[in-house]
């Protein structure tokens, strides 16, 4: 609807979606609305700077840097403004209409789980709808929050590049739409002005205490001077600059939360400052809740570079390899040319220098964390390994790395116990020179798999891998310290024959078979073969297990089933492997079999039992395509097994 420059426009959709809830769910903590304003003009300031240092010139050069709010009583409002880039009429409607790159979508999903985390933590309703309050800023939502306050804001804006000096003026109540049009106002003389017309319930937001608590509680370190009513705020040196004897943790933790709008404190912070080979000076944090680099966060990674105290770029992801995603913080070197394009960041060899050192720093780190603070490590892990891992790829690093890399595993007493590669090196029996492992969901169901029957015999420790990746890291890594790596489900036969029983077997020893029923065992297995026909290599005796009555195995020592099992998902290949069926002679099952078998050997029942036996132990190997045909196969079995003992009992 035009009128004398003047135009009204609905909001998209999903910005209606999110302003609903900003203005109808959020009333605690609704001061970080001043926080999301704030940074909104530092960026508009680190922008215009930015294009000032690569030589062009901007609109009333003199004016300075910074934001200024002011509080006028009697019209209840708040007025935050800047002196930064600015917006043309077309960039008002573009970037206050419209949600950003990570869309509303993303926030509504990100504001559920947050919520659900928030109120499983603390028992307490409100507290989710404070802490759902954290992620406005990272979903590309901040302006909107305003509207948690306001029931109108104008936005007056006044470009600070380009030759049209006009200003606009962009207004709306929150609801359904906004308008842009021209504007004589004398004020910006370049940047922006949003004055926010609070609603009743929100008056707190005209004292000057209130608003100058909340700027130094989340605005301490925004490198611009922000003014309440003329007076400076926020006074915070850039503490990265600062000498470390300086700091106190508490300054530390304060900037983490500026820095990354989380809530919680770090777990743990690094103060980097280095002369050579390269001059920067960093603070490194490690946060103390995990982010998913797999999955919504992709994205949120790299750290914030800044060439002397001027922020560079938000982000960079060529100061850190991928495997230390987890670190979140800034970096600041002399080095680099302030008019540096974005473009040449990439592969810049002073960036990798850094990179390379960060690295080294990090894992020293690392391993004085491990060495000094048990638990912390062991934090860090549960929050960050499954990033951390990543690093069997670092191969010039890769000894350090396998050294802070942690598992669960056999010996330990439960599913949250860690142990280092070299700790399970220093357990292991003499002669032992590999690392066994198996690939299991979780801890019960790495205990009862059958390969690790001859393990638990031996007492040879084997580690458990919870996650897909982990075995690519095992395959990866190849050695540690001169040790191999190996599934337990490969062991050759005599793999572990060296080592003496730890185990004394608990029920006696099944008799040894004779010389005649070995070779009716033979038989059987030759029959058992015919009756799976191809979906298995072969069927043969087995040396590995004690309580299972079977297991498959892969033909030749090959991949592990949780490997090959990856690679048919990404290959698309749904068939199933064609393994190796072993058999327990000693077991009571085999032995009964074996009798069915020399009593007839096309036995009917032996025939269903044998295909149930192959069922189970696809079971086992998470393969089963067909629990069907087990179930109604079950079922049989059972129902003649009924009828017997009823007529053995006599019941
Ligand atoms: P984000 O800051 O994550 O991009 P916001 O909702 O906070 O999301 O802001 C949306 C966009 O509006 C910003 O990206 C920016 O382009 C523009 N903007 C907001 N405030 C200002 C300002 N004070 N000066 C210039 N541009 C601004
Ligand atoms: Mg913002």
């Amino acid at each position: 609807m035009a009128e004398a420059g003047k135009e009204t426009r609905q909001f998209r959709a999903e910005v209606r979606k999110v302003l609903h809830i900003l203005t109808n769910s959020l009333y605690t903590n609704r001061e970080i609305f001043l926080r999301e304003l704030v940074s909104n003009a530092s960026d508009a300031l680190d922008k215009l700077r930015f294009r000032v240092n690569r030589g062009e010139s901007p609109r009333e050069p003199d004016l300075p840097l910074e934001i200024r709010i002011s509080i006028d009583k009697d019209a209840k409002t708040l007025t935050i403004a800047d002196t930064g880039l600015g917006m043309s009429a077309g960039e008002l409607a573009e970037n206050l209409g419209t949600i950003a790159k990570s869309g509303s979508e993303e926030f509504l999903a990100g504001l559920a789980a947050e919520a659900r985390s928030a109120g499983e933590e603390s028992g307490d309703k409100d507290k989710a709808a404070a802490d759902a309050a954290n992620i406005i800023g990272r979903f590309g939502v901040g302006f909107y929050s305003v509207f948690m306050v306001a029931d109108k804001v104008e936005v007056t804006s006044r470009p600070a590049f380009g030759e049209n000096a006009q200003a606009h003026v962009w207004i709306s109540d929150g609801l359904g739409t906004y308008s842009v049009e021209t504007c004589d106002a004398e004020e910006p003389k370049r940047g922006t002005v949003i004055r926010a017309h609070l609603k009743d319930d929100a008056v707190e937001f005209l004292e000057k205490f209130r608003v100058e608590s909340a700027i130094r509680k989340h605005s301490a370190f925004v490198p611009f001077p922000v003014f309440v009513d003329g007076e400076r705020v926020n006074t915070q040196p850039a503490l990265w600059r600062e000498p470390k004897t300086s700091v106190t943790r508490e300054q530390y933790d304060d900037f983490y939360k500026a820095l990354t709008y989380d809530a919680k404190a770090p777990l743990d912070a690094q103060h980097i400052a280095v002369d050579a080979p390269v001059q920067f000076n960093a603070l490194l944090y490690i946060p103390d809740s995990s982010q998913d680099f797999f999955g919504a966060d992709r994205d949120f990674w790299g750290l914030d570079l800044y060439a002397r105290r001027v922020l560079i770029q938000h982000r960079n992801k060529e100061l850190i390899p991928e495997y230390l995603a987890f670190l979140k913080g800034v970096v600041d070197t002399e080095d680099l040319p302030l008019n540096i394009s974005r473009e040449t960041l990439q592969e810049n060899v002073l960036l990798r220098k850094i990179n390379q050192v960060i690295v080294k720093q990090t894992l020293s780190h690392l391993e004085k964390m491990a060495a000094n603070d048990a638990e912390k490590y062991k934090r860090f892990w549960q929050l960050h390994g499954k990033v951390f891992k990543l690093g069997y790829h670092d191969f010039p690093n890769r000894e350090r790395v396998s050294a802070l890399l942690r598992f669960n595993s056999s010996t330990l007493p439960d599913a949250d116990a860690l142990t280092s590669l070299d700790d399970y090196m220093a357990r292991a029996p003499e002669g032992q020179k590999t690392f066994w492992y198996v690939a299991a969901p979780n801890r019960e169901a790495a205990r009862l798999n059958p390969h690790m029957e001859l393990f638990r015999k031996k007492g040879i420790e084997v580690l458990y891998l919870f996650e897909p990746v982990d075995e690519f890291v095992m395959e990866g890594l190849g050695k540690y310290k001169e040790w191999d790596f190996k599934a337990a489900e490969n062991a050759a036969d005599d793999a572990l024959a060296s080592f003496a029983d730890k185990e004394k077997p608990e029920k006696e020893a099944a008799a040894p078979l004779s010389e005649e029923d070995n070779t009716s065992f033979d038989s059987l297995l030759a029959r058992m073969k015919e009756i799976l026909g191809d979906k298995v290599k072969e069927v043969r005796v087995s040396h590995r297990l004690a309580d299972s009555p079977a297991v498959l195995v892969s033909p030749d020592g090959g991949m592990s089933s949780s490997m090959e099992k990856l690679l048919k998902v990404m290959q698309k290949d749904d068939s199933l492997p064609v393994k190796v069926l072993e058999v327990n002679r000693d077991h009571p099952l085999l032995r009964s079999m074996l009798r069915m078998f020399k009593a007839d050997a096309q036995d009917r029942i032996l025939a269903q039992m044998t295909r149930s036996l192959f069922d189970a132990s696809l079971l086992l190997d998470g393969y089963l395509k067909d629990p069907q045909a087990l179930a109604s196969r079950t079922g049989e079995l059972l129902a003649e097994a009924a009828a017997w003992y009823t007529e053995v009992r006599k019941i």
